[in-house]
């Protein structure tokens, strides 16, 4: 395994704090090398920059037969409603598996589109079951579309897209993924099952800076979709006829994001690719929860539910605890964790995503357990 430049790096030679977090994550010393240089937007050097990274996205989900890419500036979320505006025509409707917070982003996205939702309500700590799905897509045949939240990034569950997706095509539906936080990490294969379009972005798991959002779509769907979408800016449709007409992005590209996504994608594949980046985010995730666990934290989800992406660990119940404490003092010895975004339990989450390795979890651990000696914290006492 050929690792990124910045595996391994003892904390204490790292100019920023370590970023244990979903994204801005660590990035590695190349990646941030790669936005040195202004680039026109006109140019055919940055367009030929774009071309690349859109059929690099295309071919980890296998989707250079049946699907294109169309890059979308602005964080994940405009992805996201860019996708949900372009592709369910203003008098479809939308079933949505629901635990947790990303998901009811969608459900809020679909009511200010004027989309007509359907919630399926789970519990958090609950994962969507594919057999309640179907039978609420048996029950309701005006039910166009299935928006499904792969990785919820909220607690870190993991949902099951293939029995989703198999259900999801019985029932001769189309599906929308929102795959922002397992893109690149947990295998999504768009010719299997009703897979019409998956949504990411450059700074989750590819190791990008955050910047741009991509959508895979099928192309028959993003074909018929023009004149759609409620908005001009988050035309998916008119974003992909441009850039196929002119190879050029439709307003100002985010030219130095696309210069670091580039340079990202081929550490992945130096890396090597889906396989060795999931074991290595599997890896710190494992390290993470032992090390958590022996100073007394537990996680919020059982291991088998848990993706490698991002552990939420339930917030001890000391008297003394306070997150912002902790916070503060983790960041002082160079690492940023990340407030819990749980309604009913109080939590916190820590990262397993970035440029980072089990060597910088072992010395999270390491600040973790002098934090809580400072704080005279016993997580778990
Ligand atoms: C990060 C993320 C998003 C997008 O969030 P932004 O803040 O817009 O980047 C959407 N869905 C999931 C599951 C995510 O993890």
């Amino acid at each position: 395994m050929n690792a990124p430049d910045t595996l391994g790096t003892p904390v204490t030679v790292r100019a920023d704090p370590l970023l244990l977090t979903p994204g801005p994550l660590t990035t590695s010393a190349a990646t941030k090398a790669a936005m040195l240089h202004d680039r026109g937007s006109w140019d055919a050097a940055f367009n030929e920059i774009t071309a690349e990274v859109c059929a690099d996205l295309l071919s980890i989900v296998h989707g250079q037969g049946s699907h294109v890419c169309v890059p979308m500036q602005g964080s994940g979320t405009f992805a996201v409603e860019a996708a949900l505006g372009t592709l369910v025509p203003r008098d479809g409707r939308v079933l949505v598996p629901n635990n947790g917070a990303y998901c009811e982003r969608i459900l809020r996205i679909l009511a200010v589109l004027r989309r007509e939702s359907v919630e399926l309500r789970f519990d958090e700590s609950e994962p969507v079951d594919a057999a309640r799905l179907e039978a609420a897509l048996q029950a309701d045949p005006g039910i166009t579309h299935v928006a499904f939240v792969h990785c919820e990034t909220g607690t870190g569950m993991l949902n099951p897209l293939q029995a989703v997706a198999e259900a999801v095509a019985r029932q001769g539906r189309r599906l929308i993924v929102d795959a922002m936080s397992s893109f690149g990490v947990l295998p999504i294969d768009v010719r299997e099952g009703a897979i019409e379009a998956v949504v990411s972005a450059s700074g989750k798991c590819l190791e990008g800076v955050p910047g741009m959002g991509f959508v895979i779509a099928r192309r028959e769907s993003l074909e018929a979709a023009a004149g759609v979408s409620h908005s001009l800016a988050l035309d998916l449709h008119d974003q992909w006829r441009y850039l196929q007409r002119t190879t050029q992005w439709r307003f100002t590209p985010p030219t130095h994001v696309v210069a670091a996504l580039r340079e990202a994608l081929s550490q992945y594949r130096a890396e090597g690719g889906l396989a060795a980046r999931r074991g290595r985010y599997a890896d710190n995730c494992a390290v993470l929860v032992a090390g958590m666990r022996r100073l007394g934290f537990e996680p919020f989800l059982p291991q088998a539910l848990q993706a490698p992406i991002i552990v939420t660990f339930r917030a001890p119940t000391h008297p003394a605890w306070r997150f912002d404490l902790l916070y503060a003092r983790m960041r002082d010895r160079g690492f940023l964790l990340y407030p819990g975004k749980l309604t009913r339990v109080d939590t916190f989450r820590v990262g397993c995503i970035g440029a980072i390795g089990r060597l910088d979890i072992d010395a999270m651990i390491a600040a973790m357990a002098e934090t809580l000696d400072e704080l005279g914290i016993v997580p778990g006492a």
